[in-house]
């Protein structure tokens, strides 16, 4: 039959909280040529916990990557031209398994979840001076519900079978990355227990100066070093595919979902910054080579290593843990929309709040606020609010989140940058990104593909030492289109509006104190 000729193509898994897809790139023009995506289930079995099932996140995959071959088959390119897999995925959220069966001990934790609520007041109250940044000067992050270690630390002490697989020496501790690389590359016949840099870099057992795990921070959390992953660059053969239609690839690709997004928006530079809205919201800036400590509430993290003698690029983040998870909420838990599509005709509808304010701090308040007890408010209601007012309050809502990180990054760093790039699900309501310009009084790029989480495991999985299909040099990358939204109200309103927000936002502080 007539094969297209294409060159070198290159896959990426992106395992997100919402849902999994698996993409594939041609590795010259970076053209996404196919891809399949497959909804993830969530479970909430009590109040504040979120869990989903690490076989179902296995079989996700598995699914996207036969449905995407089927489709790329069906359009007369030939599987054998991809010659790398990357692998990115929803951070921090938390699997152990046995080594010996290959099965998960409990349900994946979610990064969202807040059952370690009083683990983390009870290790806050023990640092002198009741500090959540403790232990900030080796992990650039607070002690907070949000990271791996006290979830691990809450499976340990709750979970019996977790508990005795610790003891008998069969368990492994893994984030979603690398319980995937795990079973990708043969599970309990010889997989490979790794992580990336990216990934380690938010468990808070990592230190981000030695680049490795931190024997003082295991010993604080009082977990074993021996169920910790092999931390690799972000950018190396981790190993080879064992099963399913990509059998003998290598995986050579792996950063956690938002240092995916800054490689695929070509944030190379030191100040590029760029803003993810998904489940959550999430803001990086490159500092470059040396980590910068925020006065602001921001993290410090890990940007990427690509490659094993690279040098590692840091960045500051700002995390907002409700962005697209509002959505959702009005559509399952308030039934006022049936998709989150619906969402921009019902709040055009009105083009206004009509003074209405919704915090939705479901998870307590990430940056710059890290407050785990405060929680969702909505107020400003009248006789005359209905769901159309509701609906933009809560994109709004989402904008004036990431208002406050910008401030932060501003003040943290004195420069105020001139545009924002943006991508993720929810960038494909047109009227969020108005508003997003709106209320930051800057304009906002978004790229005409938005598939940059993907892109850049792509492009790291195709760069890797032994693979090399892919250039990273910034005079060879292509360059990408993009849609820009200009601020339309003026600066003066845009302020009044802001704070208000805040107003709101100290209502729904210290909510269960
Ligand atoms: P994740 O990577 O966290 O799984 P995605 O980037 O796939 O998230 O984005 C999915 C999120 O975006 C969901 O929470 C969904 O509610 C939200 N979303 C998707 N489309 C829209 C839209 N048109 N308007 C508002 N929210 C949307």
């Amino acid at each position: 039959s007539n094969r297209i000729m294409l060159g070198p193509l290159v896959a990426a898994i992106d395992q997100g909280t919402s849902s999994t897809r698996f993409l594939v790139f041609n590795a010259k023009t970076a053209e996404l040529l196919s891809h399949h995506q497959v909804e993830i289930k969530q479970s909430f079995p009590k109040e504040g916990w979120v869990e989903e099932d690490p076989k179902e996140i296995l079989q996700s995959v598995y699914e996207c990557m036969d449905r995407t071959c089927e489709k790329l088959t069906q359009l007369n390119i030939d599987i054998s031209n991809i010659k790398a897999v990357g692998v990115t995925n929803q951070r921090e959220t938390t699997i152990v398994w046995d080594k010996d069966t290959g099965e998960p001990l409990y349900n994946a934790i979610v990064w969202l979840d807040l059952r370690t609520q009083s683990t983390v007041e009870r290790l806050i109250n023990k640092t002198p001076g009741r500090n959540k940044n403790h232990l900030k000067h080796k992990t650039g992050l607070p002690i907070s519900t949000y990271f791996s270690a006290v979830k691990l630390r809450w499976l340990m002490d709750n979970v019996e079978k977790v508990h005795e697989a610790v003891l008998s020496h069969r368990a492994m501790f893994g984030t979603v990355d690398s319980w995937l690389i795990w079973c990708l590359t043969g599970g309990k016949k010889g997989g490979v227990h790794c992580t990336d840099v990216t990934n380690a870099s938010r468990t808070m057992l990592f230190n981000i100066h030695t680049m490795d795990w931190d024997p003082e921070l295991c010993k604080y959390f009082d977990i074993p070093m021996e169920i910790l992953p092999k931390v690799r660059s972000s950018s190396e053969i981790y190993g080879l595919m064992k099963s399913g239609p990509l059998t003998g690839i290598p995986i050579s690709g792996c950063l956690g979902d938002q240092s995916a997004a800054l490689v695929g928006q070509m944030c190379f530079k030191d100040g590029q910054a760029k803003n993810t809205y998904g489940t959550g919201c999430f803001l990086l800036k490159n500092v470059g080579t040396k980590p910068v400590m925020s006065d602001h509430g921001l993290l410090t993290t890990v940007a990427y290593k690509l490659g094993r003698d690279k040098p590692a690029c840091y960045a500051l983040e700002g995390s907002v843990a409700i962005a697209g998870a509002v959505v959702r909420w009005l559509k399952d838990n308030l039934g006022i929309i049936q998709t989150s599509t619906e969402l921009e005709q019902l709040a055009a509808d009105v083009g206004t709040s009509y003074g209405c304010y919704f915090v939705p701090a479901f998870s307590g308040l990430y940056a710059p606020y890290w407050e785990p007890s405060a929680r969702g408010i909505i107020c400003g209601l009248t006789q005359f609010t209905n769901r159309s007012h509701l609906a933009f309050a809560a994109l709004e809502a989402v904008c004036f989140q990431t208002r406050e990180i910008l401030d932060a990054m501003n003040q943290d760093s004195g420069i105020h940058l001139s545009q924002l790039q943006v991508d993720g699900g929810m960038t494909s309501n047109r009227l969020l990104m108005q508003l997003q310009a709106d209320i930051l009084c800057i304009p906002v790029v978004k790229p005409s593909m938005p598939e940059t989480t993907a892109l850049g495991a792509a492009m790291a999985a195709g760069a890797a030492e032994g693979v090399s299909v892919w250039s990273l040099n910034p005079e060879d990358l292509t360059e990408v289109t993009s849609e820009r939204f200009e601020p339309q109200i003026n600066p003066e309103e845009s302020e009044l509006r802001y704070a208000r927000w805040k107003k709101a936002v100290q209502r729904a502080m210290n909510w269960e104190t």
